[in-house]
C-alpha cells in the first residue's frame, strides 16, 4: 500500500451523486484536488435508463454514460475505478481503499445502495436483480431467450420491468407481499390504476403472499408461496428494494442506521458529507431524517454539498421527485401525496388517462403527480411553493 496522497476532496462512489458533486465543485470555483473512488469498472453512468431503454434494447450501455474521460480530464478529476473504500479514519481524515490511503480535507460519501435479493439464491442462474449496467446486460440477454418470467416486487422498478417483459411478449407473473402495487411518494393513490394496467396487459398477479421457497433446475425456476401455490418461470427478476452501502463504515463511529445520518446540509460529522441513495438527510421542517432513493435527490444533494464546500452557501431543501414509465405512461411525482386526502384534479382528466393531480391540506399542496402530462406538470410545480 502506498503512502497517503495529497488531500483535497475525496469522493467515494463514482456514480450520479458523486460525479454531480465533483462537477459542481469545479463550477463553484473549487480548485484543489478532486479524487473519485469507484467500485465499478465503468465511468459514471445513469441508472434510470437501465430498466427502460437499455432493457428494451433501444439503447446500448454507452448511451447511459454521463460524460467522457476527456471531459473529466479537463476538470482535473483523479479516478480510481474498480477500487473499493474499505474504511475511514475520521480523526486522521483518511480513507483506506483496497490499494491506497487517501487523505482528505472533505470526504463525500456517495456509495449508493445495492439491490436486495432473496435469501439463498446468490448462486441461482435464473435469478436476476437490476442495479448496475452488468445486471441490465445480463438480464437483457436472458430475456432474449425467455418465454416466461416471474417478477418479485410490485414497486416502481418491478412495474417497469414487468412492462418491459410484456412488450417483449414474455408471459409474466408479478408477486408481492403487499396487497397492492405501490409507487413511491404517491400514498397508494395509484394502486388501482397500476392494477388496471397490469390486467390490461395480461400480467398475472399474486399479491399479499410471501415467497417461502425457491428452487431451480435445468428448465425452470419455481417459487413456493405462502398460500401454498407454486409459480414457475424461465427466469425471475427480484425487485424488492435496496440497502445502503455502508458496511465499510462499520467501525467509523458514523451513524449508519438505514443510511448515513446527516444534518440538513448533508454533513454526517465534521469534514464528512453523504449524498444520494446512501444518505439520510434531516428535513429542517419536520426534523425527520429520510433516505430518498431517486436520481433527482442524488443530483440535488450533490449540488448542495458542492456549493457549501466551495462557497459556504446553504441550499434550501427541495421536495422529493421521481419519474417513471410504466406501460407507456409517463409518470412524474413531486412531494408526497397524502393517503388520507382525496386527489384534486388540477388539469386533464383521469378518464382520458392524462392529468395533473394533487393532494391539498388546509390550502397547502403536499404533492403533485403528472400522468402523461409532463408539460402541464412542470407548469403546475409552483403549487408546491405556495
Ligand atoms: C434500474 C434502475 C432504474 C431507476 N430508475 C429511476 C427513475 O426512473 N427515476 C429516478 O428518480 N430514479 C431512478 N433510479 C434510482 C437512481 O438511479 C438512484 O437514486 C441513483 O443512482 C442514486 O445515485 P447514487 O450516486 O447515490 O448511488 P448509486 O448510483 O447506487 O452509485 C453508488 C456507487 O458507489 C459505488 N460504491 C459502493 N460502495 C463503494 C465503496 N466501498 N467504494 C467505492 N465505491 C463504492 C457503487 O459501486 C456505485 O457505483 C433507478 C435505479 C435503478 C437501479
Amino acid at each position: 500500500m502506498s503512502a497517503p496522497e495529497e488531500s483535497g476532496v475525496v469522493i467515494v462512489g463514482a456514480s450520479i451523486a458523486g460525479i454531480t458533486c465533483a462537477q459542481a465543485l469545479r463550477s463553484e470555483g473549487y480548485d484543489k484536488r478532486i479524487t473519485l473512488v469507484g467500485a465499478e469498472k465503468h465511468l459514471p453512468y445513469n441508472r434510470p435508463p437501465l430498466s427502460k431503454q437499455v432493457l428494451a434494447g433501444k439503447w446500448n450501455e454507452n448511451q447511459t454514460f454521463i460524460d467522457s474521460q476527456e471531459k473529466f480530464d479537463e476538470l482535473g478529476f483523479q479516478f480510481y475505478l474498480e477500487e473499493s473504500a474499505l474504511s475511514v479514519d475520521v480523526a486522521a481524515q483518511e480513507v483506506r481503499t483496497d490499494s491506497r490511503k487517501l487523505r482528505f480535507d472533505e470526504l463525500i460519501i456517495a456509495t449508493g445502495a445495492s439491490a436486495r435479493s432473496l435469501p439463498n439464491t446468490a448462486n441461482f442462474k435464473r435469478v436476476h436483480v437490476l442495479r448496475n449496467i452488468d445486471d441490465a446486460l445480463s438480464l437483457r440477454q436472458s430475456l432474449d431467450k425467455a418465454k416466461s418470467a416471474v417478477v418479485i416486487g410490485a414497486g416502481v422498478l418491478g412495474s417497469e420491468v414487468v412492462s418491459n417483459l410484456r412488450e417483449r411478449g414474455i408471459e409474466t407473473v408479478l408477486i408481492d407481499r403487499m396487497p397492492e402495487p405501490q409507487l413511491p411518494l404517491t400514498g397508494g393513490h395509484f394502486s388501482s390504476r397500476i392494477n388496471a394496467l397490469l390486467e390490461e396487459n395480461h400480467v398475472k398477479t399474486k399479491f399479499g403472499v410471501d415467497v417461502v421457497a425457491v428452487s431451480e433446475d435445468e428448465s425452470k425456476i419455481t417459487f413456493t408461496l405462502s398460500d401454498g401455490s407454486t409459480i414457475d418461470g424461465d427466469i425471475a427478476v427480484v425487485a424488492i428494494g435496496c440497502y445502503p452501502n455502508t458496511d465499510w463504515l462499520r467501525d467509523s463511529g458514523i451513524d449508519v442506521s438505514n443510511g448515513i445520518l446527516c444534518d440538513s446540509k448533508g454533513l454526517a460529522t465534521p469534514h464528512i458529507f453523504a449524498i444520494g441513495d446512501v444518505a439520510r438527510w434531516t428535513d429542517v421542517a419536520s426534523g425527520k431524517a429520510m433516505r430518498l432513493e431517486n436520481q433527482t435527490s442524488a443530483i440535488e444533494q450533490g449540488l448542495a454539498v458542492a456549493k457549501f464546500i466551495a462557497t459556504g452557501d446553504i441550499t434550501p431543501a427541495s421536495h422529493p421527485f421521481f419519474w417513471s414509465e410504466i406501460f407507456g405512461n409517463k409518470i412524474l411525482m413531486l412531494g408526497n401525496l397524502d393517503s388520507q386526502l382525496p386527489l384534486t384534479i388540477v388539469q386533464g382528466s383521469t378518464s382520458e388517462n392524462r392529468f395533473v393531480a394533487a393532494t391539498i391540506r388546509d390550502g397547502v399542496t403536499t404533492g403533485i403527480v403528472g400522468w402523461n402530462m409532463p408539460r402541464e406538470f412542470r407548469q403546475t410545480r409552483s403549487m408546491m411553493e405556495k
